[in-house]
């Protein structure tokens, strides 16, 4: 079978009225589903129940601390259990609320009105303000900067992490620029893990502004598919080597890993950057949910079973992503018009069409009954420009489900690739 681009009109207009048809065919099946956000699965929620028994009236024991005020760093037994999951010490974590964006969203604006650990200025008082944003990328960091007024700068991600030619160069002359989203292991969308190299560029180099921050949000830090895991640098410790101890914010949490709801997020820094952050904290509140700490610890008691439990996720992941990957390789290799990740964890799955496609096919896959992320949105300002990335999130529906899905995906691709080439 030859490409779209080789193939002859006659051909071409062919495969287009037959895709249109099976298009049409799907459209009566009123299908209804959603691979828009990266959800876990009821399947997958499962595995965390008993976490619901673990803290009870029967069992709490004499806890009277963790039920009471205080401890505004987070429980001890959860800075133990959750500090090797970015490697750090129990000095360099503290143990929030359930969700890590809110802590991300907060040290930004705290860092608007007071400044971070390094500043002069509060961020908010500047004339203007700018972060880098490896594209594509998570959205939700993007509408942090656009809720606040930060000039988001879009840096590509190459196989190995962002462009650190480009990072490197505007880092280095430009003093507004105070900071940089990462999303280092399995990135959201493409599954990117960043090589060393990235991470050693990262934490050596130059930076005009002097309280420049890496907001280096861990989210998949052990969301393996493959027994064999990429293994990411500790970007803190090559920070402290490099002199630039206080240059980065770690982020992580249990919301793909027990309940997206009511999980336990992190943020792990180096001491004085953990200190300052506490003290910020200690005027907010007065303590974290603890319980719901201590259900945690309790639930896995070490971090091997943590990690066995992942095991389990990945089990229920796995053939959602062999599934969407054979897929798209059965349906569209031989036309040459798409290409796509195959990443060994993480959430997602990026698919890039030809350039100018991917809002039309999001849109018909949406009319077709199969809601896919919105168009744009692993971009700054919600604005691709080349209006190609397709970001897949297999872990919601059923595996029959995503079956279909991508099913649909695909005719709507081909659809939208024909009429474009005809
Ligand atoms: N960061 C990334 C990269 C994510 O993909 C997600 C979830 N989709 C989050 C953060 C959200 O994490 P949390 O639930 O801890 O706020």
């Amino acid at each position: 079978m030859s490409t779209l681009q080789q193939m002859d009109h006659s051909s071409l207009q062919h495969l287009h009225e037959k895709t249109k048809k099976e298009l049409d065919a799907i459209k009566k099946e009123n299908l209804s589903l959603n691979m828009a956000r990266g959800k876990p699965s009821a399947e997958q929620l499962q595995l965390s129940l008993e976490l619901l028994d673990s803290v009870t009236s029967k069992n709490i024991g004499d806890n009277f601390s963790v039920l009471n005020y205080g401890m505004v760093d987070g429980l001890p037994e959860a800075k133990a259990l959750f500090k090797d999951l970015l490697e750090v010490d129990t000095e360099e974590i503290l143990i929030g609320g359930n969700a890590s964006l809110n802590i991300m969203h907060d040290l930004i604006s705290k860092a608007l009105i007071k400044g971070v650990i390094d500043s002069e200025t509060p961020w908010g008082k500047e004339d203007a303000i700018k972060f880098i944003c490896p594209v594509p990328g998570y959205d939700r960091h993007f509408t942090i900067c656009e809720q606040y007024d930060i000039e988001m700068i879009s840096v590509e991600m190459l196989n190995d992490g962002p462009d650190m030619d480009k990072v490197e160069e505007l880092v280095r002359n430009d003093a507004s620029i105070k900071g940089m989203w990462s999303v280092p292991k399995y990135s959201n969308p493409e599954g990117i893990t960043y090589s060393d190299e990235v991470v050693e560029r990262l934490a050596k180099m130059e930076t005009k502004a002097k309280d420049f921050k890496i907001f280096w949000d861990n989210a998949y830090a052990i969301h393996d598919l493959t027994d064999h895991p990429p293994k990411l640098k500790n970007i803190l410790e090559a920070c402290k080597k490099h002199g630039n101890p206080n240059r980065v914010f770690m982020f992580a949490s249990t919301s793909k890993m027990t309940f997206p709801g009511s999980g336990v997020a992190v943020v792990a820094a180096s001491r004085e950057n953990i200190s300052f952050i506490k003290e910020q904290l200690s005027v907010q509140t007065i303590g974290p949910d603890k319980v719901n700490q201590l259900r945690h610890v309790r639930f896995f008691e070490n971090y091997s079973n943590l990690l066995e439990h992942m095991k389990k996720h990945a089990e229920i992941m796995k053939p959602k992503f062999d599934a969407v990957i054979e897929i798209l390789h059965s349906k569209l290799d031989s036309y040459g018009i798409a290409t796509w990740a195959e990443p060994d964890g993480g959430y997602f799955i990026s698919l890039d069409t030809m350039d100018g496609c991917a809002s039309e096919v999001i849109h018909l896959a949406k009319e077709a009954g199969v809601t896919l992320t919105g168009a744009g949105a692993a971009f700054p300002y919600g604005k691709d420009p080349r209006d190609r990335n397709i970001r897949i999130a297999p872990s919601f529906p059923s595996l029959e489900e995503v079956e279909k899905a991508i099913d649909v995906l695909c005719t709507c691709i081909i659809l939208v690739s024909t009429k474009k080439l005809l």
